[in-house]
């Protein structure tokens, strides 16, 4: 714990002064500290659109995995500045914290992560910062044991509950009275904002459950590299297997990889996916052995179980993500997508995609 402290006390958030030339801090110093006066002197110079966000210092906000600070910076909006540690292509079970993660949990005000063991490297930094500054497990906390499921080698649950979009609903209301016990100027907009996002996830999740619907019955079985998926599998009626169990830590097996590809040949499953955060080998080695045993399937692109793709793309925010796979899965198995529903017009276009075509010129663009 201490010598936790001591790394950020020694570099308390300031890396950009370190690089500096000498001459050169000092001007930048001069600077803001000018503009710094000169604001306090001009004194209030905007009249801000939302007085009750505006007139209060956004919260900082640090979330380990995208799931959970896409929720969060769509919540908090201008009351809050959300930075997200892990990135696109970013595995949380295998995530150590970097020197830059620790700088920047050491000036939070609120840290958000999953819990349920899936930032299972991070436990310890967690722990140390959790007792000093607000610290939430949201998908603990949001997702009761009853409805978390069960998993073996070293999960006491599977953390992937994200992948139920109506039950990652209930960590809603978990963000916004995070954000509101630290910003009670904010509660009102924080409350306003989550229903929005509460309503999107609701329509987001009744799509899903009809786009699975589409796929013919035999072809209902998800295969990938480990089981990010089951949550996903039992909110949308889809039987899975995974090569690889909860973690990513071990490799697959040979007899795992057989046993997957036999049952792809029996089933006449007629796609297989690989994940954003995994190699792709262990796919490719199922996807060559089932076809050795003269099952025609294919690759069906990339899906998104435990990352957000890039920040800016379709697949960068959290229903993106969830869009993007359904639509890989639902197609890769011979099913039919619906369009989303209207519902869902308004998140369309606050991503810039004014329309149905737009949205299916995103989903191609998708990596
Ligand atoms: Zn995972």
């Amino acid at each position: 714990m201490t010598a936790m402290f001591r790394t950020s006390e020694t570099f308390p958030g300031r890396a950009r002064r370190r690089v500096l030339p000498r001459p050169l801090r000092a001007t930048v110093r001069a600077t803001v500290l000018a503009t710094v006066l000169a604001t306090l002197l001009a004194g209030p110079l905007r009249a801000p659109a939302h007085a009750q966000d505006a007139t209060v210092e956004p919260l900082r906000v640090v979330a380990t995995v995208g799931m959970v600070g896409d929720l969060a910076a769509r919540i908090a909006g201008p009351c809050g500045e959300v930075t997200t540690l892990m990135g696109p292509g970013v595995d949380p079970h295998l995530y150590q914290a970097t020197s830059g993660d620790v700088r920047a949990l050491g000036r939070a005000d609120l840290i958000l992560y999953a819990g349920l063991s899936l930032e299972g490297q991070l436990g310890a930094v967690l722990d140390r910062f959790g007792a000093r500054v607000p610290t939430v497990a949201v998908a603990e906390t949001a997702v009761g044991e009853a409805n978390r499921i069960e998993a073996g080698e070293g999960y006491a649950y599977d953390p992937h509950v994200w992948m139920d979009v109506g039950l990652w609903t209930d960590a809603v209301p978990v963000l916004r009275d995070a954000m509101a016990d630290l910003r009670p100027a904010c509660a009102d907009a924080l409350a306003r904002r989550a229903e929005v996002l509460t309503a999107d996830m609701e329509a987001m999740d009744a799509w899903i459950a009809s786009a699975v619907a589409t796929v013919p019955e035999p072809q209902r079985v998800l295969v990938t590299a480990h089981d990010a998926f089951a949550y996903y599998g039992r909110a949308y009626d889809l039987a899975l297997q995974g090569v690889q169990g909860i973690s990513t830590e071990s490799e697959a097996s040979i007899a795992d990889i057989r046993t997957t590809a036999r049952s792809i040949a029996d089933r006449g499953v007629p796609a297989v996916f690989i994940e954003s955060t995994i190699n792709p080998r262990t796919v490719q080695a199922v996807l060559d052995a089932a076809r050795d045993l003269g099952a025609e399937v294919t690759i069906g692109g990339t899906l998104y179980g435990d990352a957000l793709g890039e920040a800016g793309t379709l697949e960068g925010s959290y229903l993106g993500m969830m869009y993007v796979t359904t639509r890989r899965i639902v197609e890769g198995l011979g099913g039919d997508p619906p369009p989303l529903p209207a519902a869902l017009d308004d998140w369309r276009d606050r991503r810039g995609l004014r329309d149905g075509a737009a949205l299916d010129a995103a989903y191609e663009a998708a990596s």
